[in-house]
């Protein structure tokens, strides 16, 4: 079996997403799909077709390692190009299953349990008053969500002195506190609830925040410094008994070894059709395992690229819980062939039909094309 063909296409939901569809001289394809590539990303993963056209497509670690060092001069170690290679791994991984006859996890070294759990990353609206999120939380929970998260930060917020400034002042702390907590008294205390900072403090201002909600027995709290600095991560963590989450924004093993090693987090998210898919995010799961640290993998892909992110979780020991990002975007359920809806009850279970096991929507993806694009054309 030999690669012919690589086409793709974006589809908007959460930005857009890269669907890929990978051909072979025996008819079979595989479908993947990437997030967060940029605007170029069709672009980015045609220029990588050359290193895998013409190969057998059973090779598939090979086939990444190859696109990998062929481009380490124009930069992948991070970033769209990496994106790129990610959502062409995912669509080799569908293909290899339906050539084999077995579902992607068990090519993944089989699975640790049958169904994912998700938790729902949810949003007020307009009225971001505590009132409003709780209500919030308590209607998603009673969708069968076990866990769920919120922002926090807020770069709007009234009182705020300046963009730009990452210190908290004493009116954006006692708001976030008062959201906190009344999401956590919405839904009690065995609802997991995680609270998000995208990044956006300084090391003093995130471990007065972690400290203030040492009460309210968070999941974690995600991301409170910028990614960049892990030593900064560090010292927020040693800081606060609230479990830090972080590493959406980091690429592949070597991103993360920092992050694992100086033990900087209690929990990391990789997003894994976006920093590295699924045999490199079995790899940065099995490297967190060494150190006891669990894998909740941020994710805001439509449903194949969740679907894929679920067979690499379902393979690892040290899963904890998936993100789904799409509560307000009802379409998302279009986009899947799948009846009932793909989750349910707060949980995506795994079906044993070959490769990813699930089927893209042509028919609902074109209706929500990038302007002026076409669909594996
Ligand atoms: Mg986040």
């Amino acid at each position: 079996m030999k690669i012919t063909e690589i086409r793709t296409g974006e589809v908007w939901g959460h930005g857009y997403s890269c669907y890929v569809r990978i051909y072979t001289d025996v008819g079979l394809t595989g479908t993947g799909e990437c997030i967060h590539g940029g605007d170029g990303i069709q672009g980015l993963i045609a220029g990588l077709s050359r290193f895998i056209l013409g190969e057998d497509p059973m090779n598939v670690d090979r086939l990444w390692e190859k696109m990998r060092r062929y481009q380490v001069f124009n930069g992948a170690m991070a970033g769209n190009l990496v994106t790129a290679m990610t959502g062409i791994e995912i669509a080799l991984w569908d293909l290899v299953g339906k050539a084999t006859g077995l579902p992607v996890y068990a090519l993944l070294g089989g699975k640790f349990r049958d169904k994912i759990r998700m938790y729902a990353d949810c949003h007020a609206g307009g009225d971001d008053s505590p009132q409003a999120n709780a209500d919030k939380a308590k209607e998603v929970v009673d969708q069968g969500f076990t866990a769920i998260k919120f922002d926090l930060d807020d770069m709007r917020h009234p009182k705020k002195y300046d963009m730009f400034n990452h210190t908290v002042n004493n009116a954006e702390l006692a708001d976030m506190v008062a959201k906190a907590t009344a999401v956590r008294e919405a839904v009690g205390p065995e609802i997991d609830v995680a609270m998000d900072l995208h990044g956006r403090y300084d090391t003093g201002s995130a471990i007065r925040i972690a400290k203030a909600l040492e009460g309210l027995d968070l999941l974690w709290l995600e991301e409170p410094v910028p990614p960049e600095n892990i030593d900064a991560m560090r010292e927020v963590k040693a800081s606060t008994s609230t479990p830090i989450c972080a590493g959406e924004n980091l690429y592949l093993r070597w991103g993360f070894k920092d992050l694992v090693e100086k033990q900087a987090v209690d929990i990391i998210m990789p997003d894994l059709p976006k920093c590295c898919g699924l045999l490199e995010g079995k790899k940065i799961a099995n490297l967190a395992e060494i150190y006891y640290i669990p894998l909740a993998p941020h994710n805001v892909c439509g449903p194949l690229g969740t679907i894929a992110s679920c067979h690499c979780c379902a393979s690892v020991p040290n899963f904890l819980v998936l993100e789904w990002h799409w509560m307000e975007r009802p379409h998302w359920h279009d986009l899947v062939q799948a009846d009932p809806p793909l989750i349910q009850d707060g949980y995506i279970t795994l079906n044993d039909r070959p490769g990813l096991g699930w089927e893209l929507n042509e028919e609902a993806a074109e209706k929500h094309l990038r302007p002026g694009t076409r669909l594996f054309a």
